[in-house]
């Protein structure tokens, strides 16, 4: 095998669910009676935007009353101190690896706070309610929306993440369940590209066989446990 330099990180709600943050597929996915599913879509944001920006900004303000757990610190430490190259594609919306001090990050799924005009593209850092007709700063129009990619549209930064996959020799799966794509199928990219591939989740996900390796447990006890080993071998 050889020497891990390029290391490629996928986070997903499991990572925040010890901080107290629901997972969509767990116990109680719905909302107010809504599958998630028909929340989070284009067509939901036409036909009743009020619902949809109530439910971001339920989201939103529910991180006022959550803090990083003890993956997401392991993870932050990771990021400082890891030599080689690294990438942390989180599927969360949520902003707990940055306060944990995560810098080489990126949302793929876009994020709370953050609003994104639908009608110029620019984007503003959103703190509180983002009700519907909120106007861009950038082009007046009354346009806001939640910076969130809805179920149909296309994922953030897939340049980037095509790039460090193809690059990797570690390819790290993180409390994700592997049901929504593209995420799902970085795996199969990194098994092409030869790179070994671990999973760390609570349970066997759909993508399990595809890994070389899969260990079962909270995220909270794998991730710092899995970060001791990377950074003692380096
Ligand atoms: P998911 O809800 O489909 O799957 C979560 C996975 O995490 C499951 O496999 C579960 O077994 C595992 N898990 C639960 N608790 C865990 C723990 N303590 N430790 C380790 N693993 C644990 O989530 P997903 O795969 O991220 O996909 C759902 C979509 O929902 C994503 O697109 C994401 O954008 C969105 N989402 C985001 C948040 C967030 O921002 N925190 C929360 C819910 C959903
Ligand atoms: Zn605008």
């Amino acid at each position: 095998m050889r020497a891990t330099r390029n290391i490629v990180i996928l986070t997903g709600a499991g990572v925040s669910a010890e901080s107290g943050i629901a997972t969509f597929r767990g116990p109680g996915g719905l909302w107010e009676g809504h599958r998630v599913e028909d929340v989070c879509t284009p067509e939901a944001l036409r036909a009743d935007p009020a619902l949809v920006h109530r439910f971001y900004d339920l989201r939103r303000a529910a991180l006022a009353g959550v803090v990083p757990n003890a993956a997401h610190h392991a993870l932050a430490t990771l990021d400082r101190d890891w030599a080689g190259g690294l990438l942390i594609v989180t599927q969360n919306v949520d902003d707990l690896h940055e306060r944990a001090g995560a810098t080489r990050l990126l949302h793929i799924h876009g994020a709370l706070g953050s609003a994104l005009c639908a009608a110029c593209g620019a984007r503003a850092p959103q703190t509180g309610a983002l009700p519907p007709g909120s106007r861009c700063d950038s082009c007046g129009s009354a346009a806001l929306r939640p910076d969130i990619v809805f179920f149909g549209e296309i994922p953030y930064e897939m340049d980037r993440i095509v790039e460090a996959i193809g690059a990797c020799d570690l390819f790290v799966s993180i409390g994700t369940s592997g049901a929504v794509y593209p995420a799902a199928g970085f795996v199969e990219w990194a098994n092409d590209r030869g790179a070994a591939t671990i999973e760390l989740n609570l349970e066997r996900s759909a993508g399990s066989e595809q890994f070389d390796e899969s260990r079962l447990g909270p995220a909270s006890e794998l991730v710092p446990a899995w970060v001791a080993e990377i950074l003692a071998g380096q």
